[in-house]
């Protein structure tokens, strides 16, 4: 009997909706089983790391890695599966390009630890306990992870060989990218060029968004709870912040025909190196502000104030694509877990 190609997957730093995204394609996980040969999935069953490492490299034909690399946990995990895989998937937007984790990359790993264990308003811990990597107990020394200042995407990790973006992933979409692989791993057919995004399209979220686009120019932003905005026209000819005009489509532009601004989940587009510097000028282009007779300190303050009109810009504009981005992270001084991690 022929045997079935080796299927696995990993979350890393993520929050699990990758893993359900794969179980959304319906009644198509049958054929994932059939196809497939479940290795490793910790989400769904007891697999262990040790029966990872017990595997010769390259046992795994396929691995769909989610979740982002911010403890040395997860970059030994990325670096174990990328020697036991043929093909490595950096899936969903965690892994693709840092995601919402990678936000923390605006601050440093000693200040999430304190704002998570200590300074909120949900917790109390008057002694100030935060995990640390290594705590004596009478038992023996117990060990945590190493928690990183900087939170990277997979292939700032190790070489990955397709991507499939969204956060996460939408079904329809999954199912046409593993489509892909079963039709090479059983019906022989050419795999795509390595670096390929696959489950989406090349184009603008633009292109697929059914809302009418008439170039016109608003005087300030606003936020969803502030208006009630007219379903048919372009978000962001209402003054609501879209990324349409710098993500890569694929989702069907679902956030929009909500009536929500894109926030960027599939990715920046081909050819364009930083996805939120995209979107500041997309942004600009819809601001109706200033004339060349006004004064250009006037100009200034009136841009000022639209731009103002923006919460959380960094959190806007590169919500799901930091880590990749040109500014990766807040620069800090550096602190003594960047200098452990040698980088
Ligand atoms: Fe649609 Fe947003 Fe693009 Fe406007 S900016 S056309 S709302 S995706
Ligand atoms: Fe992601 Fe944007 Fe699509 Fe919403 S509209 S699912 S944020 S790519």
């Amino acid at each position: 009997m022929k045997l079935k190609p080796k299927l696995a997957m990993y979350w890393a730093a993520s929050c699990g909706g990758c893993e359900v995204s794969l179980l959304n394609v319906g009644e198509k996980i049958l054929m994932v089983d059939r196809v497939f040969d479940i290795v490793f999935f910790p989400c769904i069953a007891d697999f262990k790391y040790k029966d990872v490492e017990a595997l010769s490299d390259d046992h795994i034909d396929l691995c769909l890695f989610n979740g982002a690399i911010r403890s040395s946990e997860n970059q030994e995990l990325a670096e174990l599966l990328r020697r036991k895989s043929r093909l490595l998937v950096a899936y969903g937007s965690c892994a693709h390009e840092g995601c919402i984790p990678a936000l923390s990359n605006l601050t440093t790993a000693a200040d999430t630890l304190e704002a998570v264990f200590v300074s909120n308003f949900s917790t109390a811990n008057p002694g100030g306990v935060v995990p640390r990597t290594t705590t004596r107990v009478p038992e023996g020394d117990l060990a945590l992870p190493l928690l990183y200042d900087t939170v990277r995407a997979l292939d700032q990790i190790v070489r990955v060989d397709y991507y499939i973006p969204g956060c996460p992933p939408e079904p329809p979409r999954i199912w046409e990218a593993l489509e892909v692989f079963v039709d090479a791993f059983v019906g022989g057919a050419e795999l795509p060029a390595v670096g390929s995004v696959l489950g989406a399209t090349d184009l603008a979220l633009c292109e697929e968004c059914p809302l009418e686009r008439n170039e016109k120019r608003v005087p300030r932003f606003f936020r969803p709870h502030e208006i009630v905005p007219d379903p048919k026209v372009c978000l962001l000819e209402q003054g609501i912040v879209c990324s349409g005009p710098a993500t890569r489509g694929g989702c069907g532009a679902l956030c929009p025909r909500a009536g929500m601004g894109c926030r960027g989940c599939y990715g920046l587009l081909q050819g364009v190196v930083d996805q939120g510097a995209g979107m500041v000028a997309a942004v600009a282009a819809v601001l109706g502000v200033g004339s060349p007779q006004e004064e250009e300190s006037a100009i200034e303050q009136t841009i000022e104030r639209a731009t103002s009109s923006i919460v959380d810009p960094a959190g806007t504009f590169y919500r799901h694509s930091l880590a990749h981005s040109l500014l990766r992270r807040r620069r800090p001084s550096i602190t003594p877990n960047e200098a452990d991690e040698g980088s």
